[in-house]
């Protein structure tokens, strides 16, 4: 579904990714770990064309996505939830889930989306009328997370769902996640905590320094010493 061959990207001097390749297959969770600054985020946004590559290719579904804007990615059916959440915290629960469905023009879809997503996040239903930025950040992820389905993707990019959350509330994003695979979503996960990364995906890529530089199936991964050492405590 999702091909990457050889892709780098500088920021000014500094080079974030250099030639990294990597698949995602229809229906998978794939999964991106490595330690902070090491080109993961970088990779997502990459995908998003928020962030333009120096070379490289994108393949999306066989077509060449690298030179779309960022509006074309997401029309295409990938869906990016951010880092930090990036809610619009002025902007009510409601509004933030309009957002997500920018490009749709099917109004009772929307609506309709709108309800699934209230069900599958009760908290974000109780509160659609609250502004975004009076959320716990648990409620902010899941609404990050809500958002991005709004555009009803085929492929969401999720970055680091589990940061500076509670475990209890971890558990519970990441129960989400697993759901909206099995409901036919495929994900390509960034995430800092590997173990529970590995423990939810297929397969994953261990990334330092801007290189891929060990994947495997995700459970020959948990298993293997040098990620061990490095990612699992
Ligand atoms: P984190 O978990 O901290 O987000 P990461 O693995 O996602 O780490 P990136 O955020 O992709 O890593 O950063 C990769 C490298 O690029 C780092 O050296 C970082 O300092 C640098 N970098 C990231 N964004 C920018 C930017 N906008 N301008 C300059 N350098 C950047």
């Amino acid at each position: 579904m999702l091909e990457i061959n050889n892709l780098s990207v500088n920021y000014g001097g500094i080079q974030a990714l250099q030639d990294v390749s990597l698949t995602v297959n229809e229906g998978e969770v794939v999964t991106l770990i490595g330690a902070n600054g090491a080109g993961k985020t970088t990779t997502l946004r990459t995908i998003s064309r928020l962030v333009s590559p120096r070379s490289g290719q994108i393949l999306y579904n066989g077509k060449n996505i690298t030179s779309l804007r960022p509006d074309q990615v997401v029309q295409a059916g990938i869906a990016h939830s951010p880092e930090g959440r990036r809610v619009l915290a002025r902007q009510t629960v409601l509004d933030n889930l309009e957002l997500g469905a920018f490009l749709r023009s099917d109004r009772w879809g929307i609506k309709a989306d709108i309800e699934k997503q209230f069900q599958i996040f009760p908290r974000l239903g109780e509160r659609r009328d609250q502004l975004a930025g009076t959320l716990s950040g648990g409620e902010q992820q899941m609404l990050a997370i809500a958002r991005a389905v709004m555009s009803r993707p085929k492929l969401l990019l999720l970055d680091e769902p589990s940061l500076g959350l509670a475990p209890q509330i971890v558990r519970e994003i990441f129960k989400t996640i697993v759901e909206l695979n099995k409901s036919g979503v495929t994900i390509l996960l960034v995430e800092q905590n590997a173990t529970l990364a590995l423990q939810n995906a297929n397969r994953g890529y261990v990334m330092e320094s801007g290189i891929i530089t060990i994947e495997g199936q995700a459970s020959d991964l948990l298993i293997d010493e040098r990620v061990r050492q490095a990612y699992l405590g």
